[in-house]
């Protein structure tokens, strides 16, 4: 495994890796010390607004290369913290993601993940360890309307009835570190309706809620700032801890969603190639 190239954008630099069977990957560090990586090649969810999944899952990251990532990156950048949010379900990939997250502790970095919370017994086995936080992505928590954007999402129903039951186990101080990740899809999971049910849903959950920002790589549409900000309100006025996007990742380099659409374009062709 080698690191083919480093892209930079304003505020995030994108590392692009070739695996030993020729498959690339992809990592970003943003934030000047935080590394987001990958944990497989493509991925089996497809959600249809991210262009990681768009060919599906080809294979499984091995726990070395997880790790070379880091051990990459840090060659060159600063790294403190990582965050499994790269491309693939981590879930999906559990015993060489739960390695490679002991090995990132004994090296003293803080460790997040970004999760669509399937299979539902490694979800519990990640909210058990002592990382520095869990968003699980629900997006919407209409079945049909979950289903349409993340069709090998896994059932949300199922997924908020294990929550309801698993959350209270955990200390207090735990559960603050669990959220749940909403991406804001213009006409397709903003209105005040669903967003209502979110805010509820949390509430009864007893986390917070991050609202991500849409890096358009698809056939949706972003919400603009203000409808952004008045989603940002609605549940802060119910109560809710709300996150939003940070200006990192509403870069152009800087997103789930954002990752690999240039394995898929001409213009990535030719970058490898220069
Ligand atoms: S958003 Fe995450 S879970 Fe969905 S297809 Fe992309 S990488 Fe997979």
């Amino acid at each position: 495994m080698r690191l083919l190239s480093i892209t930079e954008s304003e505020l995030n630099k994108l590392l692009t890796f070739e695996l030993g069977d020729g498959h690339l990957i992809e990592a970003v560090h943003y934030r000047g010390d935080t590394l987001c990586i990958s944990t497989q090649v493509g991925c089996h969810v497809r959600c249809a607004f991210c262009a990681s999944g768009r060919n599906g899952l080809l294979r499984n990251l091995s726990y070395e290369e997880i790790v070379s990532q880091y051990a990459l990156a840090r060659s060159l950048l600063p790294v403190k913290r990582i965050a499994v949010a790269g491309i693939g379900e981590p879930l999906a990939n559990w015993e060489n993601v739960r390695r490679a997250f002991e090995f990132f502790r004994s090296e003293g970095l803080k460790v997040s993940f970004y999760t669509t919370g399937f299979p539902l017994g490694n979800l519990s086995q990640l909210l058990d360890l002592p990382h520095n936080g869990v968003s699980v992505s629900v997006h919407s928590l209409d079945p049909r309307t979950r289903k349409e954007i993340m069709p090998l999402g896994g059932n949300v129903e199922h997924l908020i009835s294990f929550l309801k039951v698993k959350l209270p186990l955990l200390t207090r101080k735990k559960r603050k570190k669990v959220s749940l990740a909403y991406l804001l899809l213009k006409g397709v999971n903003d209105s005040r309706e669903e967003l209502v049910r979110l805010g509820q849903t949390a509430l009864e959950l007893g986390v917070g809620v991050t609202l991500l920002y849409y890096n358009k790589v698809g056939s949706f549409e972003p919400v603009s700032q203000q409808e952004y900000e008045d989603a940002f309100n609605l549940l802060r006025g119910m109560g809710v801890r709300v996150t939003l996007s940070t200006r990192f990742r509403k870069d152009k380099l800087g997103g789930c969603g954002t990752l690999m659409v240039r394995k898929h374009t001409d213009i990535y062709r030719e970058e490898v190639k220069a």
